[in-house]
């Protein structure tokens, strides 16, 4: 008998796994990479495949990126406290699971849910939507709290002892690293490890996205990572490196799409504006270079590459940005 098992790389879905193999199931992990988890990321590997490997189980990765976009834009369940339209995402998870749980001729899947651990996704009525929604009614079995709900397909028939199960609930986590220290778990990530939605500046960053540019892309959400983010009052978006690594990049994802501005007499950071900036708004963004210069407001020379086209601005020393103009300007 085969079971999916959707691994984030936390403890949660590391223990659900575990348990349903303790009961000789033969579980195999899936796990959806999107352009917002990028942090959970190690240097070498992703909390989810190093979770897998602790298991012993393969490990499926589905990248839902280009999906997530849509999600974000509409969520039809709306968003939790930042940015982080949860119980869409889970639904989005579970159809793709449910797909390779198909695909692999798997009879159920299971999830590290734990009932009330987080106030969007893991209520019982939201539980309850999921399963409905993802077209998995009766096949999602919540091994930590499988038994504060409703018996689901695989206890019913006897695949799965009830009784082999947990009743937990709530925010605290003792029961789960009680769980930890029995199966002998230690790789996993903390928990709602590292979904940027669910961080206030990247939220407040994604807030004017939506508000400026309804037909943003996966460019813009990567240059919503890196830099300082201002926006103008012609509405321009002005972002600006804050480091030789974040400048390198900023000048990468720019390509011919963006205005850019970098310092060519004094060392600095390279800047990015909209195509579609007016000559104010060029002359801003040559002042804010100055700004974040680190002999700020020094006579300099800029060059502005637009359309292909390089042109060079002069600035006179003492030409900056009051620090006023740059708090009510900037997003996050
Ligand atoms: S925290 Fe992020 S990845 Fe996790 S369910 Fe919510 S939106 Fe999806």
């Amino acid at each position: 008998m085969k079971a999916v098992a959707l691994i984030s790389g936390g403890l949660d879905s590391a223990l659900s796994a575990k348990i349903v193999m303790e009961q000789g199931i033969d579980v195999y992990g899936f796990t959806v990479a999107h352009v917002f988890s990028e942090s959970i990321k190690s240097a070498t590997s992703s909390y989810a495949e190093k979770s897998a490997d602790e298991l012993g189980i393969t490990l499926h990765s589905h990248e839902a990126s280009r999906d997530f976009l849509n999600i974000i834009k509409y969520p039809k369940y709306g968003y939790g406290k930042n940015m982080n339209p949860c119980l869409d995402c889970r639904v989005h998870m579970l159809i793709k699971a449910g797909q390779y749980m198909k695909e692999i001729g798997a009879s159920f899947l299971i999830t590290g849910e734990v009932l009330g651990e987080r106030p969007m996704s893991q209520r019982r009525d939201a539980m309850n939507i999921a399963d409905r929604d993802s077209g998995l009614k009766g096949l999602i079995l919540r091994p930590l709290s499988a038994k504060l709900l409703t018996p689901t397909v695989p206890e019913i028939k006897g695949w799965i002892d009830r009784d082999g199960l947990f009743n937990i609930q709530g925010r605290s986590r003792k029961h789960q690293f009680m769980l930890a220290k029995r199966y002998e778990i230690r790789e996993f990530s903390t928990p709602a490890g590292g979904c940027l939605l669910t961080e206030p500046n990247f939220a407040r960053r994604i807030k004017d996205l939506t508000k400026f540019k309804s037909d943003f892309t996966l460019n813009d959400i990567e240059l919503l990572k890196i830099g300082r983010h201002f926006r103008l009052p012609s509405g321009a978006k002005v972002i600006i490196g804050r480091n030789e690594r974040e400048n390198n990049k900023l000048l990468k994802l720019a390509g011919d799409k963006m205005i850019c501005i970098e310092p060519q007499s004094v060392p600095g950071p390279v800047v990015l504006l909209g195509r579609n900036a007016n000559n104010e708004d060029i002359r801003i963004a040559s002042l804010l270079c100055s700004t974040y210069c680190k002999k700020a407001g020094a006579s300099m020379s800029i060059d502005m590459l637009k359309n292909k086209q390089c042109q060079e601005i002069k600035l006179e020393r003492g030409e900056r940005v009051s620090d006023k103009d740059i708090e009510s300007w900037r997003i996050a």
